[in-house]
């Protein structure tokens, strides 16, 4: 018996823990894509991430319509992602994901990439990164600023680099004295959605780039994702955010 109430508790608290956890927009599918065609109207643009294959994963539709709405968009990634997958049998692997890295940039047509050369797996622990993040801020002077939900991130994947690096980068931004608009993604409580569709080979083709990450993979699957995350709505593919007021 004793047994049958520690089983029913644990179970009451894991639909507790998912009600609380799962991902809910906080604003009507119209008024997602509404906001997501404003965030497009910016001149420039600072997105930091914390691996090569990051942006192209999550963000890189919306960049891609950035870039062809004339934004100058710069990507910062942290680290090399060098304790990743080695796929293509690299014998240094850092070096062949910042080349995987700009490769993939030339796809989206990114203006810059700012290589932090942070460690894999403590991409946002250094003391100095806040500073790094900083000086690419007060070079840019973005009006619109993209990382990662370092508060609310989408369950269940997690990574503690994702997390960080969006924590500190929101610091970077507080501290910098300007206030650009600031857009978390890979959140649970997104209330911006961007169309990806016109976008989504372009990201595709971008996110092969990676093979030593996904090998073969032909970059369907995050638009797979981008496609289902959508379709839950009544959208088409859409990339989401959280728009930090
Ligand atoms: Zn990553």
């Amino acid at each position: 018996m004793r047994y049958l109430y520690f089983l029913a508790g644990w179970v009451v608290l894991g639909l507790v823990l998912w009600y609380v956890l799962r991902t809910v927009p906080t604003a009507s599918p119209a008024a997602m894509v509404e906001a997501g065609e404003a965030m497009l109207r910016v001149r420039r643009v600072v997105a930091v991430v914390a691996h090569p294959d990051d942006a192209e994963y999550w963000i890189s539709g919306t960049l891609a319509r950035l870039v062809g709405e004339g934004a100058r968009v710069v990507l910062v990634v942290a680290s090399d992602g060098e304790k990743g997958h080695n796929r293509v049998g690299s014998a240094d692997l850092a070096s062949t994901r910042r080349a995987e890295q700009r490769a993939a940039g030339s796809v989206i047509g990114y203006s810059d990439i700012v290589f932090l050369g942070q460690p894999d797996r403590a991409a946002a622990d250094g003391p100095n990164v806040s500073e790094l993040i900083a000086e690419v801020l007060t070079k840019e002077q973005p009006d619109l600023v993209i990382t990662f939900d370092g508060w609310k991130p989408s369950l269940p994947y997690l990574h503690p680099d994702h997390e960080a690096i969006g924590r500190v980068t929101v610091r970077a931004v507080e501290q910098s004295g300007r206030s650009p608009d600031i857009y978390l993604f890979h959140t649970r409580r997104p209330n911006v959605a961007v169309d990806i569709s016109s976008v989504a080979e372009q990201k595709a083709a971008a996110f092969s780039a990676h093979a030593s990450q996904h090998g073969g993979n032909t970059g369907e699957g995050p638009v797979r994702r981008m496609r289902e995350a959508g379709k839950q709505y009544g959208l088409p593919p859409v990339e989401l955010f959280r728009k930090l007021e």
